[in-house]
């Protein structure tokens, strides 16, 4: 689904992403761990063309990156993101914000488009909340509804970028849950994340990253119990 063949980026003299070569699959669930600074959030937001690349290319389904316009649009609809702050439209209701990327991109009709968005609210769990507005709820519910959110464009992919570090610790779970349902439902999905229980549990591939490469790839169980590399054993003898 997913190509990234030599993939550089540079923000000024900072080597942020250093040939960069991967495939995701449709239904894989992928999570990239490693130090703050690897270019973990860099090498999602390439993806869906946040930021450029210098060199290489991205195909997904085989199509190059769209570079602007409705074509944009439609990649940032099929590309789902969703970030660590939760970057809901504050002036929206839970609702509006799930609705209006439907209406405004897919050309559904607002009732039809409430109808989904009421459902995939009852999915994460907030269907109770869609017309309260995003500041009145707690955080692991505003990330419920940023999924949600996401999920309303029938997104081919979902990028989450440390979907679950901003949040109190108590409300972790509920986030995480919604995103082991999603996983087990074949939502191919990139997931930046620390949460070494997710990654077990849900995760067909774990990329660790160092200083702008990709260091090591190998299933959830071999990289926790067995990794390869001094910089990922140095990582994980911190994290663990
Ligand atoms: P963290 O775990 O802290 O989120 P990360 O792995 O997501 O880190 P990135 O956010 O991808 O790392 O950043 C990679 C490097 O690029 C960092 O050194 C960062 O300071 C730098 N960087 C990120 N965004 C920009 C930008 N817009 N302009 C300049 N430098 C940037
Ligand atoms: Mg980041």
């Amino acid at each position: 689904l997913v190509v990234m063949k030599d993939v550089d980026k540079h923000y000024g003299e900072l080597h942020v992403l250093r040939d960069i070569n991967a495939v995701v699959n449709r239904g894989e669930v992928v999570v990239v761990i490693g130090p703050s600074g690897s270019g973990k959030s860099t090498l999602c937001r390439v993806i869906n063309r946040l930021e450029t690349i210098d060199s290489g290319l991205i195909t997904i389904d085989g199509q190059p990156l769209p570079a602007e316009g409705r074509a944009l649009a439609h990649l940032r609809a099929d590309v789902g993101m969703v970030f660590q702050a939760f970057n809901l439209f504050a002036h929206k209701t839970v609702l509006e914000n799930v609705t209006l990327g439907p209406i405004k991109v897919r050309g559904l009709s607002k009732v039809a488009a409430e109808k989904k968005a009421l459902l995939l609210l009852e999915r994460v769990g907030v269907a109770d909340q869609a017309k309260k507005m995003p500041a009145q709820l707690s955080g692991g519910q505003q990330q419920r509804v940023a999924i949600a959110r996401a999920l309303a464009m029938e997104p081919k992919l979902i990028l989450l970028d440390e979907p679950t570090s901003a949040l109190d610790p108590e409300m972790i779970n509920e986030v995480l849950e919604v995103m082991v349902d999603l996983a087990n439902d074949g939502m191919t999905m990139i997931v930046v994340t620390h949460e070494m229980g997710f990654a077990r549990k849900a995760a067909n591939r774990v990329i660790f990253m160092a200083e702008g490469e990709i260091v090591e790839e190998a299933t959830p169980e071999q990289f926790f119990t067995n990794p390869q590399s001094t910089r990922a054993k140095d990582f994980l003898s911190k994290i663990l």
